[in-house]
């Protein structure tokens, strides 16, 4: 990943300390003698401060580079989640949770397990296995209830109703600059019980339709570059991929769309095509 704070702090000869979200280095203004190191400056958005004699500024701006706008955006993004940790408690767990302990529909009960489901015996979410969806601050922000009858219905419940569901997972894994975006729940699960683990659901073809930019900044901030768009193959898919394409580019992502063959989706898909992806969206 690149790190053009790292980057530019070295090439000055700058010397530095990581120090939490910081890089701790002498104090930039001239008139401070700094002998012990009292400035901070963001990792990502390359903004300073100095706790001593209170200069501020940016990195960038200092040596007189263009900021890029995008570590500033991902440093507000970074603001705003504290203050959402802070303010926001997210939803209690729902009453008489059990955890979910077998497999379902092939999914391993490893997989289940790690995305916390459950099932539980209130009215509105009983005979469903239940998924807490949570936003990138950790906290959950609906529960996804699917029947756990193949002809249940509806199918997916969402606990409460109405809430507008994040990307999930709300991170890329470590280390990956690329992710690939599926239709749903269980599509998601499936890939990463397959050893897929870049993948997200977007719940739905249409959600990431409108605010593409904020739901997008999470997976932007974490260093993601490519988006591939695997999006179940059927009609309504294809034009939901192609729709998405160049909203995605909007934002400064590559994208590639995966098409599957016709009436096959990524929930249906068997470990052998899912390895050969898995190798493909590395
Ligand atoms: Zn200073």
């Amino acid at each position: 990943m690149s790190d053009p704070v790292l980057d530019l702090i070295q090439s000055k000869n700058i010397t530095y300390m990581p120090s939490g979200a910081d890089y701790l280095i002498k104090c930039l203004n001239p008139e401070h003698e700094d002998s012990n190191p009292s400035m901070r400056v963001d990792r990502v958005s390359g903004i300073y401060h100095c706790f001593s004699c209170g200069t501020k500024g940016n990195l960038f701006k200092h040596f007189g580079l263009l900021t890029n706008t995008v570590p500033l955006k991902i440093a507000k993004l970074k603001e705003k989640i504290k203050e959402l940790k802070m303010s926001n408690m997210g939803l209690e767990q729902l009453p008489n949770s059990i955890p979910y302990t077998r497999s379902f529909r092939g999914i391993s009960t490893d997989t289940l397990k790690r995305f916390e489901a459950f099932y539980t015996s209130i009215p509105e979410m009983e005979d469903r296995i239940i998924f807490p969806i949570k936003d990138i601050t950790g906290k959950t922000v609906v529960y996804v209830g699917r029947h756990t009858l193949s002809n249940g219905n509806p199918r997916y419940m969402n606990y409460p109703r109405g809430v507008q569901i994040p990307l999930y997972p709300p991170c890329a894994p470590k280390g990956y600059s690329t992710i690939v975006l599926v239709e749903g729940l269980f599509d998601m699960l499936n890939c990463v019980d397959n050893g897929i683990e870049n993948v997200v659901a977007c719940f739905g073809t249409n959600t990431l339709q409108s605010n593409t930019k904020m739901k997008l900044l999470p997976y932007k901030a974490q260093g993601v570059t490519k988006i591939f768009i695997m999006f179940d193959g059927d009609e309504a898919g294809d034009k939901a991929a192609n729709t998405l394409k160049p909203l995605i580019e909007a934002e400064g992502f590559l994208v590639e769309i995966i098409k599957l063959p016709d009436g096959t989706d990524p929930g249906d898909l068997g470990r052998e095509d899912l390895l050969s992806i898995k190798e493909y969206v590395k």
